[in-house]
């Protein structure tokens, strides 16, 4: 596998792909891979001939009090996965390549960036649209690949390649769980093992919000009122938010509908955690 880390060597794969005429497949991450980050690999590989799969622990994207300097940096492992995947082409360029000295462009998602997680993570969509421009104009992909775990994220990517007229498209694929139904994440091996057991707390709440969608329940409040209910009950756990919403706009809704989307974020410890589903 190649591992390109300058700015100058990727333009300069990305060209010899593109004069190659075959398309690319683009898989951002920041790292410590796992079976989530492998889906969005596998179908990425299925569906072009190419696939480049990027590391980068962004730092715009994290607030002073967050955990930048905690972030999982599991490089070796990484790059021992991805080559065992036949993957021939990582990004990971460091810090100063991608922000050299005196880099002062922001992207502003107005409306969407303060809703959801941007109320209590200011500036952190603001980073990660900005990376993922940066991250898209250097390696032009036909399609990248975004996992509905973080939906808020994938709401703002689509948002900004439309507005931007960027040339990819954004495929969304289902949130990988363990056993349990925790959704996959680089910041579950904070948890401890208790922790990690009332975590499950998260998927067995928005079960119960899509089985009383099932049920004919419409009104979004009696639905948050029992996840809340189901969250509190565990004191390890802190709510940030629980807020039934509309997949586009990310506006609050009274009526739930198919389509509409729980999202909930919560600390438990001192990790921070955040699920959705999107109801059938
Ligand atoms: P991250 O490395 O956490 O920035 O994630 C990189 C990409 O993997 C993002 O598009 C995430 O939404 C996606 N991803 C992370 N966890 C999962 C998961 N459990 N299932 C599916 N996709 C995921």
């Amino acid at each position: 596998m190649q591992v390109i880390t300058s700015v100058k060597d990727i333009k300069l794969k990305v060209k010899a792909i593109k004069d190659s005429q075959l398309t690319i497949g683009f898989v951002p991450t920041m790292g410590a891979l796992h079976e989530g980050h492998l889906s969005l690999i596998h179908t990425a590989k299925k569906e072009n001939d190419e696939v480049i799969v990027s590391i980068f622990v962004n730092p715009l994207q994290f607030g002073e009090n967050e955990d930048f300097h905690q972030y999982p940096r599991t490089l070796d492992d990484d790059c021992r996965l991805l080559s065992k995947e036949g993957i021939n082409a990582l990004f990971c360029p460091d810090r100063s390549e991608m922000y050299p000295a005196g880099f002062c462009t922001s992207v502003v998602l107005n409306n969407l960036e303060d809703m959801l997680c941007g109320k209590s993570r200011p500036g952190h969509f603001r980073g990660v649209a900005v990376v993922v421009l940066k991250l898209f104009n250097l390696i032009q992909p036909d399609s990248a690949y975004f996992g509905q775990k973080d939906f808020q994220q994938t709401v703002i990517i689509k948002k900004m390649t439309r507005d931007l007229h960027l040339d990819s498209t954004i495929k969304v694929l289902p949130t990988v769980r363990d056993q349990g139904g925790l959704a996959l994440s680089s910041r579950n091996a904070y948890l401890t093992e208790l922790e990690k057991r009332d975590a499950y707390c998260l998927y067995r709440s928005l079960v119960k919000a899509q089985s009383m969608a099932d049920s004919g329940i419409r009104n979004a409040g009696k639905i948050i009122r029992e996840i809340e209910n189901i969250l509190n009950s565990y004191k390890t756990v802190t709510i940030d938010y629980i807020s039934i919403v509309n997949p586009e706009t990310l506006e609050s809704v009274q009526e739930v509908q198919s389509g509409s989307v729980v999202a909930l974020a919560v600390t438990i410890g001192r990790t921070r955690l955040i699920d959705n589903i999107i109801l059938a």
